[in-house]
């Protein structure tokens, strides 16, 4: 593989020095992107436009006005709108489908001079934990092509784990880019719910959905969330605080009181080098002055169903705007109203996505939205308030990304229990609406990278981000 560069700070003094340019370095991307097609890691590539980019780029960095992302060459998930290109969700449904305007977080980018290499396959509409319900496949692990990459955000990880591109811009709503990060050996960051802007988001479940950076630095990451992040007249439910240079202000952290959750170790559903490798940083802290101590999550078997249940009732709604007359596809059996809604719904979403918008319409519905819909609200706000109360005591909770580590294609695809079931680290986080990080934790014995998260108050990123680099140093 080429090289790998582990942080733009690396890229730029290449850059100054003279000896690597913005061209070249898109060149390279390009070629890596061509010997891994076999990964699936892209829905397209946008060669040319690209290459011209980085010419111009190369240009404004001579003269000295480039952007603070100048020379990060990026992928985004193919469900981030991106004006007068394709976008698909990975859905049948969004066939031929160009977006008519751009993401706020796409035009913040560009701002700041990043290049947008491609767009990558993921989950249909973002659901799913393997990247397995795409329409345009699975996407493979670069460390086991026979492995799963993770999902919703599996193209994105993928893409940066095989050097595609230098970092990637997933969306996690219940921890999409946390889980596919941990899968491929890299840093999947979700923001505090309201710190990213969601417009110009395909939208899943409007409530949960963040957009978060996929990196291979904290620096990156922090870098990222400072561009992206920030108020936006297009997203109402965005906080209004001041973004600070969340990079910048990177700092060596103090000692810190971590909770962690005792199931992670004695759940038998925790596999047993993830545990290793939880308990080989538990050590790790407490050696160096951290106090880590066990904790009982008395919600934790509510947490997949509260989720799983308010998201497929939002997704229900949500996707309801897909109906063969507004975007992409349309049957070509259709005759009538009835049988255009009726047949390109039919056809144009795939197993997964129909399942949930039943479910998610069944938990609506009158006679049982009190016994579902209302109830797992209920269970969101006292887990949203217990998760509060733990952080009133400790910094931060750490816990496995994932119960396991990247598993065999096609595995789990066939129960989806089992796979809701994978989700229940990461959606304390999306429940809570707080920020939470998954950070490379070491290989196991066959060579798959393991994952832990650290998850922090709303609002505490800076604290998360500074404690994070510390701890990948560790
Ligand atoms: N696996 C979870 C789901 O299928 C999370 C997906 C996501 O964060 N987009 O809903």
């Amino acid at each position: 593989m080429a090289k790998f560069y582990s942080s733009l700070n690396e890229i730029k003094s290449g850059l100054q020095s003279g000896k690597i340019s913005v061209e070249g370095l898109v060149k390279n991307y390009l070629k890596q992107i061509k010997l891994n097609a076999h990964l699936n890691a892209f829905n397209e590539v946008f060669e040319q436009e690209a290459l011209t980019r980085a010419n111009n780029i190369d240009s404004r960095i001579e003269l000295g006005i480039a952007g603070k992302l100048a020379g990060m060459v990026i992928a985004i998930k193919d469900n981030i709108c991106y004006k007068g290109h394709k976008v698909s969700a990975s859905s049948k449904i969004l066939e031929g489908f160009t977006s008519i305007y751009s993401s706020t977080i796409v035009e913040r980018l560009l701002a700041e001079d990043a290049i947008i290499i491609g767009r990558c396959n993921c989950d249909e509409f973002a659901m799913g934990a393997a990247n397995e319900t795409s329409y345009f496949g699975p996407v493979k692990n670069y460390a086991d092509n026979t492995k799963v990459s993770g999902g919703s955000s599996g193209g994105s990880a993928v893409a940066v784990q095989a050097n595609m591109c230098h970092a990637a811009i997933g969306t996690d709503t219940g921890g999409s880019v946390r889980q596919p990060a941990s899968f491929c050996g890299l840093i999947g960051f979700k923001p505090t719910y309201g710190r990213i802007s969601r417009h110009g988001i395909i939208a899943y479940a409007s409530s949960f959905d963040q957009v978060g950076p996929i990196t291979r630095s904290v620096e990156d990451a922090a870098l990222l969330l400072e561009v992206m992040a920030g108020p936006d007249d297009y997203d109402s439910t965005l906080a209004q605080k001041t973004v600070s240079s969340f990079s910048k202000e990177l700092k060596q952290p103090g000692k810190k009181n971590i909770a962690y959750l005792q199931e992670s170790l004695s759940s038998p559903g925790v596999d047993t080098e993830v545990k290793n490798a939880l308990i080989k940083y538990i050590d790790k802290l407490r050696a160096d002055g951290h106090t880590v101590k066990p904790i009982a999550f008395d919600y934790l078997d509510y947490l997949v169903p509260a989720y799983y249940i308010l998201a497929m009732a939002e997704a229900s709604s949500n996707l309801a705007r897909y109906d063969g007359v507004h975007y992409g596809y349309r049957s070509p059996a259709a005759i009538d109203l009835q049988s255009t809604y009726k047949r390109s719904r039919s056809e144009g979403f795939g197993k997964e996505v129909k399942r949930r918008i039943m479910l998610g319409t069944f938990v609506l519905s009158a006679g049982y939205y009190d016994a579902y819909y209302a109830k797992a609200q209920k269970a969101r706000r006292l887990i949203r308030e217990k998760t509060e109360n733990i952080l009133k005591e400790y910094d931060f909770i750490l816990t496995p990304t994932a119960p396991e580590p990247a598993f065999a294609i096609g595995k789990e695809e066939k129960d989806p229990v089992v796979m809701y079931l994978s989700d229940i680290f990461t959606v304390q986080a999306s429940l809570a609406g707080a920020p939470a990080i998954s950070l490379p934790a070491g290989n196991n014995s066959k060579g798959l990278p393991l994952g832990l998260q650290l998850l922090a108050g709303q609002f505490e990123e800076q604290e998360l981000l500074n404690f994070s680099k510390y701890f990948l140093e560790l």
